[in-house]
């Protein structure tokens, strides 16, 4: 087993640092302001570093070179994209940015050849961008089956009526990639369908931006489609495939996650050692108290489990596709979510009041971190499946004794 970052990443990875220290860092500790509806994809300080980005092909890790990417295998993704997530900025630099890069893969791997044209390529390219409506506030987002939003046929067209909540970055997207329930009789598995929704079509409703947290800035709306028309073409993949879809691009979706994770985690990380070995209280340095160092040493030792089991989920899902790599998947979307908000409250801790500031980052890192927890799968659900999945076996086991 070699441990070492593939020869043939080991540049990429250190000339990301570098684009992210020559371009990316620069880009912080402006105050942000709410996104408007109908606001340009990316402001202007963004779109400069991306066309630098694109010159130096650091674009689109997550797809194949067919689809507009980089082209890179997954395990390689996993060393890039830790780079890019030591920066809310970076992914978005990079053409990565979460809900794009899912949204972009599932029509990669779904849409037909028009549907590429006109709906991948130009959120490929970063001319627009997407959000992705599944969850509602009347109905568990942990358990997609119970969904109500629906669509029924009209003659050529979908009528779409659906109360979404948490459609992240709808302010300024182009479309939405809307899941709703078109064949109610069908089996539970097979009665969701998602369908691609431009945000300007009669009927779509962007609500509010849900305040979280204290964050104000329209990152997650709320949205109302009401009898909205779309064409039938509009539909991804076909019809009763949602959920097999949503599966598909929460999997890896949840990876890409757990790779910017560990490096918000290790800049934290390193936050938090550079702020021990300076800050003195009762005689010595934050360094030199006994508790200070175990925590250090803790955060060192969860980053370092979190990253070992990220790769190995990433080399499972080059090896094996999304469906092999189930277990390790859920396994890393909840122990990952706990050591980057563990390790990021720590660094909060020492950094005493300024910790809880927005004067640096690590406040805001703070509340992503707890959010984590909560989106592309509770920590509880993802335990569930982990734990349905290896007492199969034992009970199939069971069974056969008995
Ligand atoms: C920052 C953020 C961004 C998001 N972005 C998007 C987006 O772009 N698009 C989108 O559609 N959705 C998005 N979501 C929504 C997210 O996917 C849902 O919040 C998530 O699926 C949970 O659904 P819910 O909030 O309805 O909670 P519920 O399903 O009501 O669950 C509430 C709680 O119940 C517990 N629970 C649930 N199931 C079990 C179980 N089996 N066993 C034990 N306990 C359980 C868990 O503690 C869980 O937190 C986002 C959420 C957040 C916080």
């Amino acid at each position: 087993m070699n441990f070492d970052i593939p020869a043939d990443v080991a540049d990429l990875v250190a000339n990301i640092h570098r684009f992210m220290n020559e371009h990316v860092y620069t880009l912080e500790g402006e105050p942000e302001s709410p996104i408007a509806i109908g606001a340009a994809a990316f402001p202007p300080a963004v779109v400069e570093v991306q066309k630098k980005a694109k010159q130096l092909g650091y674009w689109a890790f997550h797809l194949p070179a067919e689809g507009g990417g980089a082209g890179i295998p997954f395990l390689h993704y996993a060393y890039v994209n830790e780079v890019l997530g030591r920066s809310p900025y970076g992914p978005a630099c990079m053409g990565s940015q979460a809900p794009d890069s899912g949204n972009a893969e599932i029509l990669y791997r779904w849409g037909s050849s028009e549907q590429k044209q006109r709906w991948m390529a130009p959120l490929v390219a970063g001319d627009v961008r997407s959000c992705f409506s599944m969850t509602e506030p009347e109905t568990a987002g942990s358990d997609p089956k119970l969904l109500r939003g629906s669509a029924r046929r009209d003659g050529d067209h979908w009528v779409i009526n659906k109360h979404a909540w948490f459609s992240s970055g709808a302010h300024g997207a182009a479309f939405a990639i809307v899941m709703v329930v078109t064949s109610p009789d069908a089996a539970p598995h097979q009665r969701q369908s998602m369908i691609m929704v431009p945000l300007d079509t009669p009927g779509v409703n962007i609500v509010r931006g849900i305040p979280v947290m204290g964050e104000n800035l329209n990152h997650h709306a709320e949205i109302s489609y009401e009898d909205v028309r779309v064409p039938l073409t509009n539909m991804l993949g076909p019809e009763g495939s949602g959920f097999l879809i949503a599966q598909e691009r929460l999997g890896p979706g949840r990876i890409h996650h757990c790779m910017r994770w560990l490096g918000q985690a290790q800049r934290a990380f390193e936050l938090m050692c550079q702020r021990a070995v300076l800050r003195e209280a009762f005689g010595s340095t934050l360094s030199r108290k006994a508790n200070i160092q175990d925590w250090i040493a803790e955060a060192r030792a969860d980053i370092l489990a979190a990253r070992l089991m990220t790769l190995y989920a990433a080399h499972k899902i080059d090896k094996e596709g999304p469906g092999g790599a189930r277990e390790e998947i859920s396994m890393i979307k909840f122990f990952g979510a706990k050591v980057l908000h563990s390790v990021i409250d720590k660094a909060v801790q020492i950094y005493g009041a300024e910790g809880v500031t927005e004067d640096g980052p690590l406040s805001m890192m703070y509340r992503h971190a707890r959010f984590a927890r909560i989106y592309d799968g509770p920590d509880e659900v993802h335990k569930m499946v982990v734990a349905r999945r290896i007492l199969a076996e034992f009970e199939k086991r069971a069974t056969a004794v008995a």
